[in-house]
């Protein structure tokens, strides 16, 4: 990678998670690897998938969004196409689309294991999101759980329509509450500024990238799938869509 100073590139994914196409400029061409100035891509983190979809050039030819990823800067956003005989350049204007069903599923999933991060009130040591999947592991201790209990309890959360807010918290302040930072086991990044924060009204509130949907009842029936021992006091906790 070249050693660019590029200003911030923008990213529509937190103005409006629901935005499914988007006009954006190169801004940086490395083999099949694309830097724009915005994108409505999300980048693999936090236990959430790289977005996909397509990218269309000026000449018009559409080509597959394989995967997204940060750079090695906190601010650099990387596409993967399918190829790098994609005839593209820094200054070409693009059209981006988002494969939005794919990504509705993991704002649902994502915004589905905040849900069960709150039920169970233990120390989460890894999570991973998918379109068809997902699992939160917890450090247990005495702590009991079944499957059908946390399935009954989930769901219920769900019915509720709980909305779901966001906002941001200063590094300093997140200082002063590191008990926030929980679900994924992530810590959020540090030295980009204010972090983002995502409230589950009632049931949930930390510091968290992802994208997450609106209201609690987008996220439909779910059921918790197997939970495995791993480990004396871990547990791993699966969850598929009904
Ligand atoms: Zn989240």
């Amino acid at each position: 990678m070249e050693d660019t100073a590029m200003p911030d590139v923008k990213r529509t994914y937190y103005d409006d998670s629901y935005r499914k196409e988007l006009a954006a400029v190169i801004t940086a061409v490395n083999g099949e690897w694309i830097e724009c100035d915005q994108t409505i891509f999300y980048p693999l983190g936090g236990g959430q998938p790289g977005d996909t979809g397509t990218l269309t050039g000026p000449d018009g030819n559409t080509h597959q969004l394989l995967d997204t990823r940060k750079g090695d800067s906190a601010e650099q956003i990387r596409h993967q196409l399918d190829t790098d005989k994609h005839g593209l350049k820094p200054g070409d204007s693009v059209d981006m689309e988002l494969d939005w069903e794919r990504r509705f599923k993991h704002m649902r999933m994502h915004t589905c294991m905040h849900l069960l991060g709150s039920l169970i009130p233990v120390p989460v040591t890894g999570g991973s999101v998918g379109a068809e999947k997902s699992r939160l592991d917890f450090d247990l201790g005495e702590h009991q759980i079944t499957k059908e209990d946390l399935t009954t309890r989930i769901n219920a959360l769900i019915n509720e329509s709980h909305a779901v807010a966001f906002g941001t918290i200063t590094e300093a302040e997140l200082d002063e509450r590191p008990e926030l930072v929980r679900t994924m086991s992530v810590q959020p990044p540090r030295g980009a500024g204010d972090i983002r924060t995502v409230r589950i009204e009632d049931v949930d509130f930390q510091p968290c990238g992802g994208t997450h949907v609106n209201n609690t009842r987008e996220i439909g029936a779910v059921r918790i799938s197997k939970i495995e021992n791993k480990g004396k006091r871990n547990r791993r906790v699966h969850l598929v869509f009904e």
